[in-house]
């Protein structure tokens, strides 16, 4: 028993909003520890791509919006036509907005949900031709300390929702599939220096509040995510499976 549980060597991975934030970290450490990692965003980002060359991580890069029907489908054929399998998908792309429920609109309801709850299902779903051909598979969804506790002060019906669905789903998949050789697991994050968060930490009337909320006193960084990601879709989690894992400073803990 040792390091050598965390290694993914010869295994493939798909981090999806792999170009910043989080996903980047996550890509990072999973590259690291030996994999092939496909990133997926919107838009290509060089920084993004020098980040993990300097690293030394072997990756391709797919643009997708993942918001459109078929994106979970194609990327995941993309993934296997240049790979050959899936053994560790990161559903991460996500999006926060705010608003007060009076006045939300339809609209954006259906934005926040289309990526952070039909996309995730959809991909999951797609992953799982290769991974029962392989025989196993390990799924690691980005929830939020919004699924569980309504933060504040901001107010954020969809997305925590939306973030609330996604610990379920990684439930009910991990049950579902646990006999297949699968795992399918969560990060709860509070909250995370990046460009997402970068509004609210820069707000007078709301950081103090975040801080505040905080017993560690301090907002996480995308690394100290990564780590647990590592974690969770490595063999040093093997027996580890619907867990939704919170990565918060304490956040919940009030
Ligand atoms: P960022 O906004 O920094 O990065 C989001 C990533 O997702 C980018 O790579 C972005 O690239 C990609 N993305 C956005 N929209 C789409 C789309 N429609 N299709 C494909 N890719 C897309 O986010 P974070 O790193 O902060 O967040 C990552 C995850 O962590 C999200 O699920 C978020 O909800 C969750 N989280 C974040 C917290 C935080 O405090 N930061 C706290 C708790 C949870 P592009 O725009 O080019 O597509």
């Amino acid at each position: 028993m040792g390091l050598d549980k965390f290694r993914l060597d010869g295994k493939v991975a798909v981090v999806t909003g792999g170009t910043r934030g989080i996903g980047l970290a996550i890509a990072q450490a999973l590259g690291e520890a030996g994999a092939r990692i496909v990133i997926s965003a919107r838009t290509p980002v060089p920084e993004a791509e020098k980040v993990l060359s300097d690293a030394g991580v072997n990756f391709d890069l797919i643009e997708a919006d993942m918001r459109d029907e078929g994106a979970a489908d194609r990327l995941i054929m993309e993934v296997v036509a240049k790979t050959g399998g899936v053994d560790v998908l990161v559903n991460n792309a996500g999006v926060a907005i705010h608003g007060d429920s009076g006045d939300f609109e339809d609209e954006t309801w259906r934005k926040i949900m289309s990526l952070n709850v039909d996309a995730v299902f959809r991909t999951c779903r797609a992953a799982l031709a290769p991974m029962r051909v392989q025989g196993s598979g390990v799924i690691l969804n980005i929830g939020s300390i919004s699924g569980i506790v309504s933060n504040i002060p901001q107010n954020q019906v969809a997305y925590n929702s939306s973030k609330a669905a996604v610990h379920m789903m990684t439930k009910s998949l991990a049950s579902e599939l646990a006999a297949e050789n699968i795992r399918v697991n969560a990060i709860a994050p509070g909250y995370i220096e990046t460009d997402m968060s970068r509004g609210g930490i820069a707000n007078p009337e709301w950081f103090p509040i975040w801080r505040g909320m905080t017993p560690m006193g301090r907002v996480g960084q995308p690394e100290e995510v990564a780590t647990a990601a590592l974690f969770l879709c490595s063999p040093a989690s093997s027996y580890v499976t619907g867990e939704v894992l919170v990565v918060d400073g304490g956040y919940t803990t009030r």
